[in-house]
């Protein structure tokens, strides 16, 4: 990683000592380090109150056992996490994340990621997420409740309307979210709607939260776009994963005149130049929990399954990687540069890996970071929290407004910031001190807490 100035260097080095093999955190406090000098030297006031120390030290950390019971009987055991891990706007707000790869590691740097992007949302929520290494692919449906039940079983204490709004992430959608709710329901005797968000439209959900993250990220390059006289008319675009964010940011590049000709999950990429068929790939995905194998054989000979190689290799004027940390590297990043990619726009939290990041400017393809790209889910999760503190719901056409507004907020704002801090059209840079300045002026506010 390059180096960072010395003060900065300082601060990380403590960072790696005090998080030990915690390798993804490390890579998100660097990310965000690498951008804060012009701001420590503007605002000396920070530096003296340790702003930024305290900000990579999680306020609360919390490891729980979830033990539960599959269908066949057997005793199973997973780890659960909650890392709260800045409160200084809000509320802590993030997803829970439902994978076998989560660790400490992994839920330490979503929830930093989470602060930055909490904050650029103007919305007052503080920064969290939480989740476990259990795995939900190939669980029945009773096991995914009694799992669910077992996590906030011990979930249920540390959270609150006032106090930590959980919400999905991968692994964590619609039914997961209906059960962990149920629980908390039920174990508190209290009809509380604002203690999770991305709940069913039948009990205190909001209308758009489900497409609200992959909108936003279209919306956001939609901006970028606009900034330079363009538009997503007959752009192709290649979006990798087909989970919730990647399916509706296909709706919306669609809906604007833009085409998705590939996409992709854990099991291989799919190129359909016709443009993905939505209806489809909703049917084979959120239905059947089926592969990309099956969407390929329904989909005929529109569509080319493939099994080797990456979904970065299709040529593209905007790529969207949407599927998880890491995702794309230096060398995809090569390929999609010189296949002539314009904007990259991270729709998953981190997809894009330091070196590739670095590669992409350097050839001059626009890049967006996932803290203010994906910032749309989160943003709608705190209209979600609107909704439920005044006991309202508002129509489709309102919130889905709301959303654009948010994002075009946030799209100025980081360019803005960028301007000012001399680093014009950079946007990483934009959104790294545009939210780190609305948290490190609550945190001197409030005095060391
Ligand atoms: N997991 C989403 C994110 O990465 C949303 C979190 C939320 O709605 O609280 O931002």
């Amino acid at each position: 990683m390059p180096s960072l100035g010395e003060k900065m260097q300082d601060i990380y080095d403590e960072v790696l000592w005090r998080n030990p093999g915690e390798q993804e955190f490390h890579q998100a406090v660097h990310e965000v380090l690498d951008s804060l000098g012009p701001v420590m030297a503007k605002h000396p006031s920070y530096t003296d109150a340790a702003v930024v120390t305290r900000l990579c030290e999680p306020e609360r950390q919390i490891i729980f056992r979830v033990p539960w019971v599959d269908d066949a009987g057997t005793v199973r055991i997973n780890r659960g996490f909650r890392v709260e891990f800045n409160s200084a706007l809000g509320p802590y707000k993030g997803g829970l994340r439902f994978h076998p790869s989560v660790y400490l590691g992994v839920v330490k740097f979503l929830g930093f990621e989470q602060i930055f992007k909490n904050a650029l949302t103007g919305m007052p929520i503080g920064g969290g997420k939480g989740g476990s290494d259990f795995d939900p692919k190939g669980r029945s449906d009773a096991e995914v409740m009694r799992f669910c039940q077992s996590f906030m079983t011990e979930l249920y204490r540390h959270i609150g309307e006032y106090t930590d709004v959980p919400a999905g992430d991968i692994g964590v959608g619609g039914r997961e979210i209906g059960y962990l709710f149920g629980q908390y329901k039920r174990i508190t005797n209290r009809y509380e709607s604002g203690i999770l968000t991305g709940k069913g439209h039948s009990f205190g959900g909001s209308q758009v939260r489900t497409e609200a993250t992959g909108y936003g990220v279209v919306f956001f390059v939609d901006e970028m776009l606009h900034a330079n006289g363009d538009s997503f008319d007959g752009k192709r675009v290649v979006v990798s994963g087909s989970g919730n964010v990647a399916r509706y940011a296909i709706e919306k590049v669609h809906a604007l005149g833009g085409t998705v000709v590939a996409c992709s999950d854990s099991t291989g990429y799919v190129v359909d130049e016709k443009g993905i068929d939505l209806a489809l790939l909703n049917e084979v995905k959120e239905v059947r929990r089926g592969t990309l194998a099956e969407y390929a054989g329904l989909r005929g000979a529109d569509a080319r399954l493939a099994t080797s190689g990456n979904v970065w290799q299709v040529p593209c004027d905007i790529a969207l990687p949407s599927a998880t940390q890491n995702e794309l590297d230096a060398e995809d990043a090569t390929v999609l540069a010189r296949n002539g990619c314009r904007i990259l726009a991270e729709g998953a939290n981190m997809p894009v890996t330091p070196d590739a990041v670095k590669l992409l400017t350097t050839a001059g393809v626009a890049f967006a970071p996932g803290k203010a790209a994906n910032a749309g889910g989160v943003a709608t999760s705190a209209l979600e929290m609107q909704q439920n503190a005044s006991r309202d719901s508002w129509s489709f056409e309102h919130t889905e407004r709301r959303l654009g507004e948010i994002m075009r907020g946030i799209h100025d704002r980081c360019l803005e910031t960028a301007e000012e801090y001399g680093v014009p059209g950079n946007y990483s840079a934009g959104a790294n001190i545009a939210g780190f300045i609305q948290v490190a002026d609550a945190m001197l506010a409030l005095g060391v807490i």
